[in-house]
């Protein structure tokens, strides 16, 4: 149990609510509201007063949307463009910079059309491009309104149809630079060029040296799999300016991979990034666009720290390191200021995004009642009842240990046949009280061996979501977001639980949740009440998370609905986008559900005709096959 644990016990008070750092990881956008409801503030100041996101949650249910759902909301997206935008704005007015930002959204972070289509109309006013990575995302690309002087920045690996399209493009007045990442990349350009007989709009992706920490520190440095090294690069210029197309290179890349978790790390990278320019430039290549890829990181735990799920750094800091580094370095060349580019796809989207999902069932390992061991039982069952005799503030160490020790024990002669069924049953019961009266007696001082031990009586509430399918990132790479039940945040949430989702999968649980002391293995929840739903949010989801997920028990995409928040407190359905069907999910991998139906209707003649079943029972089952066919593959 850490500190913040402890005080769920003892913290009955008003700011309950504050357990879970709410006004930290929320950032403005997040916020309890006084009848403890979390509420939703409109970062643009539209809506004036904040939102309740349970009242948003019962109005879709109404309109047939239910959880699990995806949550976006718009506003929150207009806010992660404004702020990339405006920071660089800002810190290029600040600094003096005599070039400007254009930057681009990788759609890899997000492809959903809903959520593209939000970006491009958002950026127009910042003139912000889209970065391909395939031919797919270029495809996505090129059928998007962009404004006349946006980018289209081609990064990835490019086959002759990448490239051919890419150069096409630009005949259309898309800005679209084709991203070198290799030496045969080079010759692909070259040759589609000649035959085209048009000139390509270039770019040269750098591998720096400089490694980041953090979750992707394998993605930066010399072993990075992107870019070209120090020799490629010269080879590649030596070639372009032998076919005559060097002047065409104009675009310099570098990309260190996701959530740098230092800006430091930012700073050390730019200036080795701006050495290449400088040199590339004396080497007589006209570069005018600086592009220094993604990686403004998302602070999900609101800590500020250096660390996997946050960062030491804000994105006006971010922007502001930027720019007075590249500032600095090119005043010193004696160069002029070039263009800006980035490529933030997290710090746009990320925070845009929320799920929520009901708590079907809880299993309970807290309790408050236990039976009396019986005269007959085993002496290991009053061993453990007796443990409470001694149970006081400086022994409770020692409590644990004997409790423990006893009812192994005590399972082990059930294992052998000493003792009965209901024997055992008791004595775990029994043992869970004991844990349970030792975790609310402890208070602030626990130690880590405790904490460990208690963790074993957190509960498991069960929820109607995967982990697999809306939340990849917590499964494969232990990203942290910011985790809360969204009601009754008055109440003291007295239980502490565990997550775990609706597949059959013993991975698709979360037991990491970050709390206003830090990071904790169990969520304080309250009680669960029957007949009343009991809902909890997962934050800042925005990125990478939807085309990640996948099909484990082919359980399909969720609703999603986008929402604005409106002026007078209520909010306004944009659009909306029905879960996938159990018909849908099995025909992604390559059922005909059609055929489903009719192999099962044999299964239902043969049943009648053998006489096991009459017309009516068979035309019951049928339906019922057909209705779960059409329906949500979530619990209804
Ligand atoms: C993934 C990727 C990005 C986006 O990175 P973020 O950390 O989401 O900002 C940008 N550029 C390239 C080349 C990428 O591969």
């Amino acid at each position: 149990m850490t500190a913040a644990e402890a005080r769920v016990q003892t913290d009955k008070t008003e700011d309950v609510h504050r357990i879970y750092g709410i006004e930290r990881w929320g950032r403005g956008l997040v916020t309890v509201l006084d009848g403890g409801d979390i509420g939703l503030v409109d970062p643009l100041g539209r809506a004036p007063a904040p939102v309740s996101l349970p009242v948003i949650v019962r109005a879709l249910a109404e309109r047939g949307i239910q959880t699990p759902v995806l949550l976006r909301v718009a506003p929150f997206l207009d806010h992660g463009i404004r702020l990339v935008n405006e920071g660089f704005r800002t810190a290029i007015a600040e600094t003096g910079y005599q070039g400007v930002y254009r930057g681009v959204f990788p759609i890899k972070v997000n492809q959903q059309a809903q959520v593209v289509r939000r970006i491009v109309e958002y950026g127009r006013p910042y003139g912000f491009g889209l970065e391909a990575g395939s031919k797919p995302e270029l495809v996505v690309a090129l059928s998007r309104p962009l404004p006349a002087d946006a980018l289209v920045i081609c990064n990835g690996v490019k086959d002759e149809e990448f490239v051919r399209l890419a150069i096409l493009s630009r005949r259309l007045g898309f800005n679209t630079v084709i991203v070198i990442e290799s030496l045969k990349e080079v010759d692909t350009i070259i040759r589609v060029s000649k035959a085209l007989g048009l000139e390509p709009l270039l770019g040269v992706r750098i591998k720096l040296t400089n490694t980041i920490g953090g979750a992707w520190a394998a993605s930066s440095g010399d072993r990075s799999t992107f870019g070209l090294n120090a020799e490629q690069l010269v080879a590649a210029i030596d070639r372009l300016r032998d076919a005559g197309l060097l002047h065409c290179l104009k675009l310099q890349h570098s990309h260190l991979g996701s959530q740098i978790p230092d800006v430091n790390d930012v700073r050390r990278a730019v200036t080795e990034a701006c050495r290449y320019f400088t040199e590339l430039s004396r080497e007589g290549v006209e570069l005018s666009h600086l592009d220094l890829g993604g990686g403004l990181g998302i602070d999900y735990t609101g800590e500020m720290r250096a660390t996997e799920s946050s960062v030491n750094y804000t994105v006006a800091e971010y922007c502001a390191s930027v720019v007075e580094t590249v500032r600095y370095a090119l005043d010193e060349a004696g160069l002029p200021h070039p263009t800006l580019v980035t490529e933030s796809g997290r710090a746009v989207v990320a925070l845009s995004a929320l799920l929520v999902f009901d708590v079907l069932e809880a299993t309970l390992y807290d309790i408050e009642t236990a039976p009396e061991p019986e005269p007959g039982d085993h002496h290991l069952v009053h061993d453990l009842a007796a443990v409470r005799g001694y149970m006081v503030p400086n022994r409770l160490q020692e409590c644990i240990n004997d409790a423990t020790y006893y009812r192994n024990e005590l399972r082990a002669i059930f294992r052998r046949g000493v003792v009965d069924l209901r024997e055992v049953a008791r004595g775990e019961r029994i043992y869970l009280r004991l844990m349970s009266e030792i975790r609310r007696m402890a208070s602030d001082d626990v130690t880590p061996e405790m904490e460990a031990q208690l963790y074993r009586i957190a509960d498991i509430y069960h929820g109607n979501f995967s982990l697999f399918q809306s939340l990849p990132d917590m499964w494969a790479i232990d990203q942290l977001h910011p985790i809360v039940p969204i009601q009754r945040l008055n109440e003291a949430p007295d239980r502490r639980a565990i997550l775990s989702d609706i597949t059959c999968d013993s991975d698709g649980k979360i037991d990491r949740f970050v709390l206003a002391d830090g990071l904790a293995r169990a969520l304080p929840v309250h009680d669960i009440r029957e007949g009343e739903p009991y809902h909890i949010g997962v934050f800042f989801i925005g990125a990478y998370q939807e085309t990640l997920g996948d099909l484990h028990n082919l359980f399909g995409d969720t609703n999603v609905a986008t929402i604005s928040l409106r002026e007078d407190g209520g909010f306004d359905l944009l659009e909306e986008v029905e879960g996938d069907t159990v018909a849908e999910v099995l025909s992604y991998v390559e059922y005909n559900p059609r055929e489903c139906l009719d192999d099962f209707r044999r299964i239902v003649d043969a049943a009648i005709s053998q006489g096991r079943l009459d017309a009516v029972g068979g035309r019951t089952i049928l339906a019922a096959y057909r209705e779960s066919l059409n329906g949500y593959t979530y619990y209804e």
